[in-house]
């Protein structure tokens, strides 16, 4: 039997590859562009050739592996391997991810949504260590979390428990692709803090970063936010000041729901780190349940973008070690 576990973590951008071993210590890794546009079939063979070329040059079989996990955004049937759709990923629909790759590769393959899998990554490894309930958010280019309560991460009837990004937080907001409208994670994330960015010059006013842009808006991007929140630009001050205020009311619910004891922030745009987050802090001091909020702290993640391939891996064994109990 194999002793090695493979980590995936498929983003709209990239695929990342890291193979273990079996105490999770990282021998070998590889990236490259998802190329998302192209389909499903293609990315599929993208990811397939990564992990051949990976294990080729590492001189290791399928054999020396036992089994697999991989990250994937959107919305997945997790029990049978299928994702369902992805917001960001064109033709993309009911794609039998685990069946593909299990008859392509013999290896036992397993599924779960991006931002679960950053949890098991910080939580067995990173920030969340040796803690019982902890709730995982994931700011990237859209909002995901994830929870661990009472010491197991939750599903839910659907698999969809922890999808914060979805909470409503206007009756009449901007439209999400889940088919509502005024979703969270329309606003909290870089699409969303961009598109509010955006909404303010359209109304005429100005920033420093219009000048760094030539007045293209399109190519303005979450770090000249923070660049420009740096050197005092009132209009991005205000935006982040909004972003981070709407992400503290969403996290007023969750708070009441999950009673976590951290809270770890992920994804790229935490970089922002308290630039956006003194704003949310602000709002969960004078909103949030006393006591569950005074149990709680609130820490940006550790492992960086490498948590969802070890997050990944670490799932895949722990759902082969209860096949195999
Ligand atoms: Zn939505």
């Amino acid at each position: 039997m194999g002793t090695y576990y493979i980590g995936v973590d498929l983003g709209g951008t990239n695929i990342k590859v890291s193979v273990f071993h079996e105490n999770f210590r990282k021998v070998g890794e590889k990236r490259t562009p998802t190329e998302v546009k192209y389909g499903s079939e293609h990315v599929l063979k993208r990811i397939y050739n990564t992990i051949t070329e990976l294990l080729e040059e590492m001189k290791l079989t399928a054999e020396d592996i036992r089994c697999m996990g991989m990250g994937v955004p959107g919305i997945l049937d997790i029990k049978n391997g299928i994702s369902r759709f992805s917001p960001n990923f064109p033709k993309w629909e009911e794609v039998p991810i685990v069946a593909w790759m299990e008859n392509h590769l013999g290896i036992p393959t397993f599924i779960d949504n991006d931002a679960r899998v950053n949890l098991y990554g910080e939580w067995r490894f990173g920030a969340g260590k040796n803690r019982r309930n902890v709730l995982m958010i994931t700011l990237g280019t859209g909002l995901g979390g994830a929870a661990v309560v009472d010491g197991r991460v939750i599903y839910g009837a659907t698999g969809s428990a922890g999808e914060i990004g979805h909470i409503n937080m206007y009756r009449q907001g901007r439209e999400c692709r889940c088919g509502s409208s005024g979703c969270l994670g329309r606003y909290v994330s870089a699409l969303g803090i961009l598109r509010t960015f955006r909404e303010k010059v359209q109304e005429g006013r100005r920033s420093i970063i219009c000048d760094w842009v030539k007045d293209d808006l399109e190519a303005v991007t979450a770090d000249m936010l923070s660049k420009a929140y740096d050197e005092g630009d009132p209009l991005v001050i205000e935006t982040m000041q909004e972003t981070g205020e709407l992400l503290g009311y969403g996290l007023c619910a969750v708070f009441s729901l999950y009673n976590p004891e951290i809270i770890i922030v992920g994804g790229g745009m935490s970089n922002m780190g308290d630039r956006l987050l003194q704003y949310t802090k602000d709002v969960l001091d004078s909103h949030a349940l006393r006591i569950p909020y005074g149990a709680c702290t609130i820490v940006t993640a550790v492992l960086g973008d490498a948590a969802g391939m070890l997050g990944a891996a670490v799932y895949a064994k722990e759902q082969m070690d209860k096949i195999h109990s």
